[in-house]
């Protein structure tokens, strides 16, 4: 039985047999270490670093897009990354 038709939330990704594959969530976020994700305002382009601390551990990442709001143009319409700053190897020569 193929299934070829997006899935019924956008906001979760699903595999060949249309079955919907665990998101991340806050709680497995902070376990890897990143405490915020960036939140990207798709109409204004404009963008913030949203501290996970404000969200409960079992929300899914893609969800926090429900709950911010673009404090430039007022748009919902949030498209949520990982902020992987945390991640980057800090090089010693890094100028500043
Ligand atoms: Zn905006």
């Amino acid at each position: 039985m193929a299934i070829n038709e997006p899935g019924p939330n956008p906001r979760r990704a699903y595999d060949k047999d249309g079955h919907e594959i665990p998101p991340a969530t806050v709680a497995s976020t902070r376990a890897m270490g990143i405490r915020a994700v960036t939140a990207f305002c798709d109409p204004c382009g404009h963008y913030a670093v949203v501290p996970l601390d404000r969200f409960p551990d079992a929300l899914a990442i893609p969800d926090i897009a429900l709950r911010v709001r673009c404090s430039a143009c007022g748009s919902k319409r949030i498209v949520v990354h990982l902020d992987m700053t945390d991640f980057q190897p800090k090089g010693p020569d890094v100028p500043r």
